[in-house]
């Protein structure tokens, strides 16, 4: 391998950016580094996304190419039935707050990559340090990789949240967190992943990266579209956009511009999901109000004994897991409750079938749909489908399956539910709609993400200098084809089949 010309790869993550707002930025002039790689390379406005369209679980999609039934992230905010308790990755500051922020940073920073994450499966990091190529990230929620990385002690700051942090991780072998973990010393500073200053500080490490040639794959995780897409609404990320695309631009300056940086590097250019604007939220506590749900922390007060469920909000989606005794009779009941609550458009659950068999409800239609059987959907994945088409708004071309409006559904509702953290029910929001999160903050005026719908789930991908040719090479590309990309890149095993550059000067 070592004697390989493979160029280097960036993977940019703009999390939260519209394919939409992307063209209407570059439209504006004010993304011209992104105008640049999408003149030169592929691009893909319908790059599928996880269902739910939430970063935790298509950050792990992105990394490691499987979906939650594999890689085992199942939310935002879920309930974990073994420890009892509920896990909340940050949904808001607030939604941290209810559940204890010492606990939900601990299971943010460390547990998702550590406990949470499947050991079935392998980030690119891990597929990468095991072929000794040189992997490098910024602060992204999926880091796992094969070095240990000690906490950044060499600021007043970083020592005294060394204190509360102090643990060692296994991320790549250059690995710039948060201001937590720094390997390299740097001027960079992310004030502690502040929304606004995380973009700039991945700029500020990928350009170090480049001077100092230290990578051969670098994640460069650029999360603050998405804080502001959150406050101002789809329409705002005309702002936050440009703030990307300067991070991006600063690391290739610092390889000398573009056209000298992609002489020796490729670059992928993703987002994780879009985001629609919020009109209206959904309490989904106020509709479970008089059920003896699980509160956001133990000990329950005034309540002894097992709670009967839990409730999880996810932005634009949500899951109910049965707790108590006769559990299949309830999850009728909490089911009938979430298609009753207004703002919720789709319910799903597996139903009692014993080969497996999903249930979907919108209004009074019902669709079923399971593995095998004669309809091909555009992953070539088959399914049989029984009920009503226009609860997916399906449409067909001969035995091809297909919906614009829910893309890749029955494959992103499979892997939702037959995820081992899922919970037993899950609510995909209607247009405008937003679950009200466990600090009881939402998004409403701005944008939010999370339903099954095409709005908030058809993310961008474009690549430059690696991959096919031509977008056309899939019928459909998901998030999780990412992955797929970075090995195939550096000649690894991969499920896509395209010529790596510089991989015919191999020996
Ligand atoms: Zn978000």
């Amino acid at each position: 391998m070592a004697a390989t010309r493979r160029k280097k790869l960036v993977l940019a993550v703009i999390d939260a950016m519209s394919p939409a707002m992307l063209h209407e930025t570059v439209a504006a002039g004010r993304a011209p580094t992104l105008a640049e790689l999408i003149k030169r390379g592929a691009h893909v406005d319908n790059c599928v996304s996880a269902f739910p369209s939430v970063t935790p679980i298509c950050a792990a999609s992105i990394t490691t190419g499987q979906r939650q039934d594999r890689h085992g992230i199942a939310a935002m905010n879920w309930y974990h039935r073994g420890q009892g308790r509920y896990v909340e990755y940050g949904t808001s500051f607030r939604a941290s707050q209810a559940v204890g922020f010492k606990r939900s940073l601990t299971d943010t920073i460390y547990n998702m990559n550590a406990e949470h994450l499947s050991r079935d499966v392998h980030t690119v990091f891990e597929s990468l340090d095991d072929d000794d190529l040189r992997t490098a990230a910024t602060t992204f929620l999926i880091y796992r990789g094969r070095h240990v990385q000690q906490p950044a002690d060499d600021t007043a700051l970083t020592r005294l949240a060394a204190t509360v942090f102090r643990h060692p991780v296994n991320g790549p072998r250059e690995l710039f967190y948060a201001d937590l973990f720094a390997s390299q010393r740097t001027s960079c500073r992310s004030q502690f992943g502040l929304p606004y200053s995380r973009d700039p500080h991945a700029g500020c490490v990928g350009a170090h990266l480049v001077e100092q040639d230290l990578f051969d794959f670098l994640l460069l995780s650029l999360p603050d579209n998405d804080s502001h897409s959150h406050r101002q609404g789809p329409a705002g990320q005309i702002d936050s956009i440009p703030v990307a695309d300067a991070a991006i631009g600063r690391v290739m300056d610092a390889g000398g511009g573009i056209d000298a940086f992609l002489e020796d590097h490729a670059v992928i250019v993703c987002s994780d999901h879009a985001q629609t604007l919020v009109t209206d939220p959904i309490d989904l506590f106020a509709a479970f109000d008089g059920f003896n749900f699980q509160p956001a922390t133990n000990p329950r007060r005034g309540k002894p004994g097992i709670p009967d469920l839990a409730v999880c909000p996810n932005s634009r989606a949500a899951q109910i897991y049965a707790l108590g005794n006769r559990r299949r009779a309830a999850v009728d009941g909490y089911e009938r409750v979430l298609r009753e609550t207004p703002g919720v458009e789709l319910t799903m659950r597996l139903t009692d079938h014993p080969d497996g068999e999903v249930a979907i409800r919108r209004q009074d239609g019902e669709l079923r749909f399971s593995p095998g059987g004669k309809l091909v959907d555009l992953q070539g994945r088959r399914w049989s489908v029984e009920g009503d088409l226009d609860v997916l708004e399906l449409s067909f071309d001969g035995d091809q399956v297909a919906s614009a409006a829910y893309p890749d559904a029955f494959g992103r509702v499979w892997a939702a539910l037959r995820c081992r953290t899922a919970g037993d029910v899950f609510a995909s929001a209607a247009s405008g709609h937003e679950f009200v999160d466990w600090g009881g903050s939402h998004h409403v005026g701005g944008g939010s993400h999370g339903s099954l719908h095409s709005d908030d789930s058809n993310a961008s991908l474009l690549w430059c200098g690696t991959g096919p040719e031509s977008a056309e090479a899939r019928p459909q590309w998901l998030i999780s084809d990412i992955a797929e990309l970075v090995r195939g890149h550096f000649g690894l095993p991969s499920r896509l089949s395209f010529a790596p550059p510089g991989a015919s000067s191999s020996d």
